[in-house]
């Protein structure tokens, strides 16, 4: 019998992906899409156990990134989306000791969704149950063919489900709202495909909300109001309808007012469901995590004394690192460096810098001390964090000298 292991690529963690290895390699992956063929077969750089550019020795290396944590007045540590949720759990538990700054990516995208889903402030759904039961699909500033390349197949266009049983063809629309005529709308097609001006999200919603209570909608860009009326329609006659959330809209909106107004009208008329198109693979894992721990998802600091978080604008990674309020900072699966604008990420440059990555990146050129963990989900096993919310089980794949991330944190907290 086959045995089935779980891509790590995107936070859709597809779960029959089939491995062939060779030579302790991974040779041949089956069922994955491209991106996740990239991932299972592992870095193509990979990082070396390194103080201040040299070659040493793992237990060096952690006890050099132990020694600056413990001198670090206000330590940062971020990344934690490429981890898995033990690793996540033991960074809360060395924040906590060592009074410092916490925060991962969700900071400058996908945070406020997932923060508004778990204060129960936005209905959602499992991804089986879109592929069950969804009929109406509205990807809204979302491109999963290119994100979450077996979203549409696996989950929300395309499969037969249990009360979808003729697929996409008859039992299912799917809608695209988006700044671009992106690789998604083309699959939903010209008269499925609402194209809005950059920042026109938050009137284009309103304009919706308009149309689903029988009001003539307007927007200051002139959009088709026959059009919005049409799509109010299709929206009011969904039996299980589902808005995809990428990072598109979320860049685009103030605040989330426009779409909680968005999501109230339609569960008025209809039945709608949320789904945040969470990018890395345990983001999620991350923010529910720490939730738990502090009834924050990020942007936290702790109290090395008491143990208690506070949290706030000013304790994310963008604003830390803007006002230099950080000493030193520890990186886990993370590329702040190519991530973030420059003039924010320079600072990384300037103090004591500490990775712990399977592959070499642009933030590990800078840092003082590197130390190589094993690849999540391929050379490390340990659970996940779906982006509907479902823990899923890791399995390893292949043997490694490396250890995995969360056993690095814990001696790195010993060490401590
Ligand atoms: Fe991996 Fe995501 Fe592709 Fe699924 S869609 S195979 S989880 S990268």
């Amino acid at each position: 019998m086959s045995e089935y292991y779980v891509c790590t690529g995107c936070a859709l963690l597809c779960d029959d992906i089939e491995v062939e290895t060779e030579n302790s390699k991974v040779k041949t992956v089956h069922a994955a899409c491209r991106k996740g063929v990239a991932r299972m077969k592992g870095c193509s750089d990979h990082l070396e156990c390194t103080i201040d550019g040299e070659k040493t020795d793992v237990d060096s290396a952690i006890a050099k990134a132990a020694e600056i944590l413990r001198n670090a007045d206000k330590p940062l540590i971020f990344g934690h989306g490429n981890s898995s949720s033990q690793a996540q759990k033991m960074s809360i538990g060395l924040a906590k000791k060592i009074g410092a700054y916490l925060d991962d990516t969700s900071s400058f995208c996908q945070g406020p969704v997932i923060e508004a889903i778990l204060q129960d402030k936005l209905k959602t759904c499992t991804l089986d149950d879109i592929r069950h039961k969804a009929d109406v699909i509205m990807f809204w500033g979302a491109d999963p063919s290119n994100s979450h390349p077996r979203h549409l197949s696996r989950y929300s266009y395309f499969p037969r489900g249990k009360e979808r049983q003729r697929g996409w063809e008859e039992d299912r629309t799917a809608i695209c709202v988006d700044v671009r005529k992106s690789e998604t709308a083309v699959i939903c097609g010209d008269n499925r495909f609402y194209q809005i001006p950059v920042g026109g999200d938050a009137e284009f919603m309103d304009a919706l909300v308009s149309a689903l209570s029988s009001k003539v909608p307007k927007t200051s860009f002139g959009f088709d109001a026959k059009r919005i009326l049409e799509l109010a329609n299709v929206l009011k006659k969904a039996k299980f309808g589902v808005i995809c959330v990428g990072l598109g809209l979320i860049y685009s909106l103030e605040d989330l007012n426009p779409l909680f107004r968005l999501m109230d009208k339609l569960n008025e008329v209809s039945d709608f469901n949320l789904m945040p198109m969470v990018g890395q693979y345990n983001m999620r894992g991350f923010n529910q995590n720490l939730y738990e721990e502090t009834g924050y998802i990020n942007r936290v600091k702790f109290n090395s004394e008491t143990g208690v978080a506070e949290h706030g604008p000013e304790f994310s990674v963008v604003e830390a690192l803007r006002n230099k309020t950080v000493d030193a900072a520890l990186i886990i699966g993370s590329d702040p460096l190519s991530s973030l604008p420059l003039s924010v990420s320079r600072y990384l440059a300037e103090i004591p810098l500490i990775t712990i990555d399977p592959c070499r990146n642009l933030t590990s050129s800078k840092a003082k001390v590197t130390i190589p963990c094993a690849l999540g989900g391929v050379e490390s096993g340990g659970t996940a964090v779906r982006m509907d919310g479902v823990e899923v089980e890791l399995k390893k794949i292949l043997e490694t000298e490396n250890l995995p991330d969360a056993e690095i944190l814990r001696k790195i907290m010993e060490a401590i």
